[in-house]
């Protein structure tokens, strides 16, 4: 059964139903629950991480390169998942290059971006034999003494800065100021200087933004990605072998979002993929995604311990908040908040709803997880779900706030 409530996310279609229970990975919500022992906790399903990776891979360039951004979610479970999904792994610190080490993906698929990088994380990464990606001229300087030290030429892509921006990016990067990469104009200088040094050139990195909803937009970064390095190439010491466009592919949160259809954006890939191959003939493209393949595979699920009516509002307390769901308490970057798609997961199919705000535990106006949203009647003991929980979740949020205990991560 398909649920059909008129509430205004499009996050809320699609979710399978029985007995008036939400399903994850085929089975009842309560059921999950009562097999974990306690709650809160975070539901993976693999298997629709799977369909989402399947569904992508139809629309895109069979020579494109899907790397997974472990940021997104560095659950061992979820990223040993992705391992035999994916053709590679993007990683952002030390901690994220053991991960997927551990899950099995060759060294010679695994990147490493981010600023900041600390001399032991650089030192970690030759060791391992994995691409750098080099943000800083510092870097670069690091990674050439290291490479004299151990006798190895170290394999680095350049970050680069672009000098344009993706419009409507939920969040922008690039076009301006940043602390991420090497800004434009000044790669050509860097790379000239880049001959004498030892190390291995393999390309260009340009990620331009993420969380975009615009197929049209995604394209034209894309394109202008391409452009740039393509101008960058004239001064590369070797010819560019990986060129990594960056992703940005957004799902839905909030209400009035639509979903992204993948064709429209592999149709601009595939013309991008067949102009690579006459204007970077050697180069591999690679796009790097992370919540549009694991965020809708997430739920947040959390139980009502209490239901209040406070001077004629509807407040259900629950035991999980913003301490392990930051994001969906609108305090991880939004700007005006809204509410994530939020259901009361044992109560599916109950037609009567009323204006009710969904509340954690912490002593704080700002742990709420749904403002006056219209839901089914729910009384302590429902559970509460968070949709599109998948990416940006557990690990994006600050655990330790108020000594709760951690939620549980489970994967089915
Ligand atoms: C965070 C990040 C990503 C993943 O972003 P999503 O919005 O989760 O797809 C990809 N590339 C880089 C360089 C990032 O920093």
């Amino acid at each position: 059964m398909r649920h059909s409530a008129s509430l205004p996310h499009a996050a809320i279609d699609g979710l399978d139903i029985r007995d008036g229970q939400l399903l994850i990975g085929g089975r009842k919500v309560g059921d999950i629950h009562a097999a974990a022992g306690r709650s809160p906790l975070y539901v993976y399903d693999t298997a629709r991480m799977t369909r989402r990776v399947a569904e992508l891979r139809e629309a895109l360039p069979q020579s494109l390169h899907l790397h997974y951004a472990i940021k997104a979610n560095p659950l061992p479970a979820v990223v040993k998942h992705f391992a035999g999904l994916v053709d590679g792994f993007d990683v952002a610190s030390a901690g994220e290059l053991q991960v997927a080490l551990a899950a099995g993906m060759a060294p010679g698929r695994i990147s490493f971006a981010g600023p900041g990088k600390s001399e032991d994380e650089l030192f970690r990464a030759v060791r391992a034999g994995i691409t750098i990606h080099v943000e800083s001229e510092r870097e670069l300087g690091l990674l050439a003494a290291m490479a004299r030290r151990e006798g190895c030429r170290p394999a680095v892509a350049l970050r680069v800065n672009p000098d344009f921006q993706l419009k409507t990016a939920g969040m922008k990067m690039g076009g301006g100021a940043a602390p991420f990469g090497i800004d434009a104009e000044r790669i050509p200088a860097v790379l000239r200087g880049i001959n004498s040094l030892p190390v291995d050139f393999h390309g260009f990195h340009i990620f331009a933004g993420s969380q975009n909803l615009s197929a049209s937009a995604i394209c034209e970064a894309q394109e202008l990605s391409v452009a740039l390095a393509e101008r960058l190439a004239a001064d590369a010491p070797a010819p560019v072998r990986v060129l990594n466009i960056g992703g940005g592919l957004g799902i839905p949160y909030f209400p009035g979002e639509q979903p992204l259809d993948p064709r429209s954006v592999g149709a601009g890939l595939e013309r991008l993929a067949a102009r690579c191959r006459t204007t970077l003939p050697q180069a591999q493209l690679v796009i790097e995604l992370g919540r549009y393949l694991v965020g809708e595979a997430g739920f947040y699920v959390c139980q009502v311990v209490d239901r209040k009516v406070s001077r004629g509002r509807v407040f259900l307390v629950t035991d999980g908040g913003l301490h392990h769901h930051l994001a969906a308490s609108g305090n991880f970057g939004q700007v005006i908040r809204k509410n994530y798609p939020v259901v009361i997961g044992t109560r599916m199919a109950q037609s009567e709803i009323e204006v009710a705000s969904v509340v954690g535990p912490l002593c704080t106006p700002l742990d709420l997880l749904a403002d006056g949203m219209l839901l089914p009647v729910a009384a302590p003991g429902d559970l509460v779900v968070v949709l599109q929980s998948g990416a940006y979740g557990y690990s994006a949020s600050p655990l330790g706030f108020l000594s709760h205990p951690p939620p549980q991560q489970i994967v089915v």
